[in-house]
């Protein structure tokens, strides 16, 4: 870090001290170059990550929200709530990975889909019906497709996206709506 007094980025720790909160630490350093001491406060980043709503609202983004999406998505579902947990961790990384300020809510919406689509069809019909806001009972059909076809594969396994069409009631080759 460089000195306050001559300028030169050349310093040592001479003591560090975390505060009584446990929010910041202060460091003691001195200057190898001109032999003085200063104090630095280290204190985690309180700009928080925003969401960027499709109005172009934004809120201070909330991993409770994304557990709370999850968790209704996965109702009556075998799904318990450690993994859901860790979907959400899985998430949250990812997002402050590629994220320093801002991420839109639709990105958050297909990182959801990805991981629900590979844990449980019925919840990802379910998140996918509330998040894409179909417009008409043909999309949300062509979004069940792949999932039908995987579950024919399966054959005798009890096929994951049968449920998704008993729940919704749709018939893919009918006139569902
Ligand atoms: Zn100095």
């Amino acid at each position: 870090m460089q000195c306050l007094f001559c300028k030169v980025d050349n310093d040592k720790v001479v003591n560090s001290r975390t505060s009584v909160d446990g929010l910041s630490i202060k460091r003691r350093r001195e200057c190898l170059s001109c032999g003085r001491r200063y104090t630095t406060y280290e204190r985690i980043e309180e700009n928080p990550l925003r969401v960027v709503k499709k109005d172009g609202t934004r809120e201070p983004f909330d991993r409770k929200k994304i557990l709370s999406g999850l968790l209704k998505a996965c109702e009556k579902r075998p799904v318990s709530t450690d993994t859901l947990e860790n979907i959400v961790n899985e998430i949250e990384r990812e997002i402050y990975n590629k994220f320093d300020r801002e991420v839109t809510s639709s990105f958050i919406g297909s990182l959801v889909m990805q991981k629900l689509r590979i844990l449980d069809a019925v919840a990802y019909v379910r998140f996918a019906s509330v998040y894409r806001e179909f417009k008409d009972i043909s999309e949300f059909i062509d979004e069940l497709k792949p999932l039908m076809t995987g579950a024919k594969k399966k054959k005798k396994t009890m096929g994951a996206a049968t449920p998704a069409v008993y729940l919704f009631n749709i018939r893919p080759e009918g006139n569902g709506a």
